[in-house]
């Protein structure tokens, strides 16, 4: 086509808008910080677990068109996931679902809403008083947890919107998410892409039709357009910090757009024993919610595993930074004592491989995903407006559509990208 499009990232958005510039005929050169693509996909194999383990992104959250297209395209096959959710409070299981009781008068609530609001906003206005303590505490958990947010800033009518989908039956790819960014990636190659691994990006000089971007290694890449793929939490760094891009000349509107956004933060927490030992208190065990400093647990049933992971959010999660390695061991074992009713010395006989996945700490991704804030709309829509038709950005925060903050999110948002670029070159 004649224009060389430079790419920052290998993700999952980076990878797709590859794919489908390279299918078109432009020349694409990716590059990427860290040693490997995936990004915010992190399949784990030879770690000392018995099978790959998800580090970062694992389910597949309902019949999302590209994911699964993609999947079937590369002969990657996907299983349900299934098993009871299960509450725990103060150490007892309650068998009632998170979603129901006065949920659907919440959900009918946030539907009628006219204008938005922050979920705090709204809760203390439609369900304050002792009634409804218990749906206003399942649902800050609940945005909290599972959304990240921040709950003075979060659109009550964006999660009105998402959690209209809970129920949807969800998948986990089998042999892991990496399977596909493996595909993706080799199907780049084929089509002629390069990739440039360990190479972070620190500075893009661009004007229009040109950009040059410098990386940390003395070497810089140019082209016709660039694709930035990178997450929120980088571009909201400000310029000079550690892993910030900088852009010459500035872009203030495009980081004012980028501040106004919301994006939360996890950590997952691996843990494979010598036995399924949970089993014995209740078979077909899915996702645990608790009120234990470790709060949220899955297994991966109906697959047979012997692993459990954790997931660390809010304030939880803030506690859990404090500690030191042995210190986060030892709050998941005894999280874990409680809601099974053993003992931690047995909990440490049984277990066999850990990991501890801060992706706060993650060096060039620094968090876990976006959320909608009360006004994201503009900045997101500014955000998704290119500069001169030259420098884009793609990534999951940048989706517009119900899978928001997934891997679909961010396939779809670099396949959004490559067709602009097709269209307007
Ligand atoms: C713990 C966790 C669990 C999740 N679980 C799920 C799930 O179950 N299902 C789901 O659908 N989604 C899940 N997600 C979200 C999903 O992983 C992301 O939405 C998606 O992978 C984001 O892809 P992306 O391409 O937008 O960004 P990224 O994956 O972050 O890719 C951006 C790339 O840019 C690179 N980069 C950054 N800065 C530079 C630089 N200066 N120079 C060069 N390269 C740079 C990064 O290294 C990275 O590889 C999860 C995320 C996390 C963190």
């Amino acid at each position: 086509m004649g224009y060389t499009i430079l790419i920052i990232g290998a993700g999952a958005s980076g990878l797709m808008a590859a794919y489908e510039l390279s299918g078109a005929g432009f020349s694409v050169t990716i590059v990427e910080a860290s040693a490997r693509p995936g990004g915010r996909i992190l399949t784990l194999h030879d770690s000392g677990f018995s099978a790959p383990a998800e580090a970062g992104a694992e389910f597949v959250h309902g019949s999302l068109p590209v994911t699964l297209g993609l999947l079937k395209m590369a002969g990657i096959s996907y299983h349900p996931v299934k098993g009871k959710m299960t509450r725990v409070r103060k150490g007892e299981w309650i068998e009632q679902d998170l979603f129901s009781g006065d949920w659907a008068e919440l959900m009918e609530r946030m539907g009628s809403l006219q204008n938005d609001v922050s979920i705090e906003a709204f809760l203390d206005t439609y369900f304050a008083g002792d009634r409804y303590a218990l749906l206003r505490s399942s649902v800050r958990g609940f945005a909290e947890g599972y959304d990240l947010v921040d709950l003075r800033r979060a659109s009550t009518l964006a999660l009105y919107k998402e959690w209209q989908e809970e129920g949807e039956q969800e998948y986990r790819v089998e042999g892991g998410y990496s399977r596909l960014v493996h595909y993706l990636e080799g199907a780049c190659l084929a089509r002629g892409c390069t990739f440039h691994y360990s190479t972070p990006v620190e500075e893009i000089q661009w004007q229009k039709d040109k950009v040059a971007v410098q990386c940390a290694t003395g070497r810089t890449f140019t082209g016709n357009r660039l694709i930035s793929t990178v997450s929120l939490g980088i571009l909201q760094l400000a310029a000079g910090l550690p892993f910030a891009l900088r852009f010459t000349p500035e872009i203030p509107a495009y980081r004012q757009a980028a501040a106004e956004m919301g994006y939360g933060s996890v950590i997952k927490v691996l843990m494979e024993f010598r036995s399924p030992f949970w089993e014995k208190k209740e078979k077909g065990i899915g996702f645990i919610l608790s009120d234990e400093p470790v709060p949220t647990w899955w297994t991966q049933f109906p697959g047979k595993s012997n692993l459990l992971t954790a997931w660390i959010a809010a304030a939880a999660m803030r506690n859990f930074q404090a500690l030191d390695a042995e210190g986060r061991l030892s709050a998941c074992l005894r999280s874990l004592a409680v809601l099974f009713q053993v003992d931690v010395a047995f909990l440490k006989q049984e277990l066999g491989t850990y990991s501890i996945h801060d992706w706060m700490m993650a060096p060039y991704v620094r968090g876990g995903y976006s959320y909608e804030t009360v006004g994201s709309g503009a900045a997101r829509a500014r955000l998704r407006q290119s500069l001169e038709d030259t420098i884009y950005f793609a990534g999951e925060a940048l989706y517009e559509g119900q899978a928001l903050a997934t891997v679909e999110a961010a396939l779809n948002s670099g396949k959004d990208v490559a067709q602009k670029i097709k269209a307007q070159s």
